[in-house]
């Protein structure tokens, strides 16, 4: 079982002041929290200079991503430093992570930029249940968004600065692999979680 921050910012999304060395470097002492996804906004350069940094310490994961905006809402996709083609709709997004093996997910559905109900409309893998920024009730209504889409269910900080980081974790039943991580997202063998009391739930 495996413990990871789905969603973070570094400096290479224009409004994130986290330094990949400093995610890093939080990682490493972190006492549980052993792997993150870099999801910057819109590019994926971000998660490639991460992944080099954090090859130095194997007992720490960084899984590639991004966090594409479209006109109707963010989508994050797990699991490549690969951009999909412009432009960018949620279909053509929710393709490029299906063609690829890697894991869409709903990013935060019910704060600004979110895709809301429109998303039961795509055949996405995962709904953010659980954003480390967004308030209680936006959470629960991705919650029952989930639900009714019989989605599995995951949680990232959406850290923008270092104190936010690993605010809370997806469990995974998976071991320290990427491949494997990204397989047991799909099958919904996760559960979310909050560090500390500060935050929602
Ligand atoms: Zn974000």
């Amino acid at each position: 079982m495996i413990r990871a921050d789905l969603h973070i910012h570094t400096t290479y999304s224009f409004d994130s002041t986290i330094q990949p060395k400093t995610l890093v470097e939080k990682l490493v002492a972190h006492d549980f929290i052993k792997i993150a996804a870099v999801t910057d906004h819109d590019t994926a350069k971000g998660c490639v200079i991460t992944r080099h940094l954090a090859s130095a310490y194997p007992d720490v994961l960084i899984i590639p991503g991004v966090e594409i905006s479209t006109p109707q809402g963010d989508i994050m996709v797990l699991g490549t430093d690969e951009m999909p083609s412009k432009p960018w709709t949620v279909e053509g997004v929710v393709d490029f992570a299906r063609d690829r093996g890697c894991v869409s997910v709903v990013a935060h559905p019910y704060r600004e930029y979110g895709l809301g109900d429109l998303a039961m409309n795509y055949n996405f893998d995962a709904v953010e249940v659980l954003n480390g920024v967004s308030s209680l009730s936006d959470n629960k209504l991705a919650q029952d968004l989930a639900k009714s889409m019989s989605l599995p269910g995951v949680a990232g900080s959406d850290a923008h600065q270092p104190s936010e980081l690993y605010s809370v974790y997806t469990e995974v039943q998976a071991s320290l692999d990427i491949d494997e991580i990204l397989k047991a997202l799909k099958k919904g063998l996760v559960a979310v979680h909050s560090v500390g009391k500060s935050i929602h739930f």
